[in-house]
């Protein structure tokens, strides 16, 4: 209410007031006018204070909305964050297991599975010829027998061994199974690959498993076929010729290596 209004207001109280103005003919339109104005700003002063109400709650409710909003964005970026980090961890997993799956648990040679994705990329890059050899360890059975198993195991890995470390740089040396290795051999003729499997057969030969309690050298032997990739040659054949000499290799004796027709 402003002081005019006010003031207004005390003056029209005072001439109800006054004892010589009750009996004039206006007091009592007066006195009901000055009750109706107090009524109708009493209600004035309510609806007001509603409005007020209301524009307070809004207001909060706003602010409400607001940190609702961004507690679920704060929420949703952590999602986010973590969701990233799995994925991550999942890759890594997935390149663990692919790793794990390549690899032969005895020796740690590639796998035939490894071997086989292998000659398909060295496939793919028609422009490389590449030789593979097919090696198997000349009676190994009868190391088994005369030594027992985990004798044998040793022996493999202790072969395993020999023949990487025998290789060049890009070569590979994975287990076909049992007691037989393939070697990839990239850009390599086959005239080369005999001379690399020459070397290594010597490596072989001269290599002591030590598995006799006596201190005599436990050695072995082994056949070997080779084949090169001939152009538009699916590797699998070439595979399976270097395989057909390596049977060559044994009917003709062991202990020597064949090169595939
Ligand atoms: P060959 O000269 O004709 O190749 O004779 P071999 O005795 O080497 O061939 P054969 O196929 O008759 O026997 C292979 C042996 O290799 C028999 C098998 O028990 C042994 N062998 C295969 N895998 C493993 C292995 O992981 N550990 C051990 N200790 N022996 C194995
Ligand atoms: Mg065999
Ligand atoms: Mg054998």
């Amino acid at each position: 209410m402003n002081m005019r209004e006010q003031a207004l207001l005390d003056e029209v109280l005072a001439l109800l007031d006054d004892p010589s103005h009750r009996d004039h003919p206006l007091h009592g339109a007066l006195e009901r006018l000055y009750r109706h104005h107090l009524e109708q700003r009493e209600r004035l002063e309510r609806l007001i204070s509603i409005a007020d109400g209301f524009q307070q709650s809004a207001q909060y409710d706003l602010h409400d909305a607001r940190h609702q909003l961004e507690h679920q964005r704060r929420r949703q970026r952590k999602l986010s964050r973590i969701a990233d980090r799995f994925q991550e961890l999942l890759h890594e997993r997935n390149q663990a297991l692919e790793d794990v799956s390549g690899q032969d648990p005895l020796t740690g040679l590639a796998n035939r599975r490894r071997l086989h994705q292998h000659l398909e990329e060295m496939t793919d890059d028609a422009s490389q010829p590449f030789s593979v050899a097919m090696i198997d360890i000349d009676h190994f059975k009868v190391i088994n027998d005369r030594y027992g198993h985990a004798a044998g195991d040793r022996a493999l890995i202790a072969l395993a061994k020999t023949l990487t470390a025998s290789l060049r740089a890009g070569d590979l040396c994975g287990r076909w199974g049992g007691e037989e290795f393939l070697l990839a051999l990239p850009t390599t003729r086959l005239d080369q690959a005999e001379c690399l499997v020459a070397r290594l057969g010597d490596r072989l030969r001269q290599l002591d498993l030590a598995l006799d309690a006596s201190g005599e050298p436990t050695t072995v032997t082994a056949s070997i076929g080779i084949a090169e990739h001939q152009p538009d040659e699916d590797y699998r054949d070439t595979i399976h010729r270097a395989d057909q000499a390596l049977l060559t290799a044994k009917r003709e004796g062991r202990d020597r290596s064949r090169r595939a027709g």
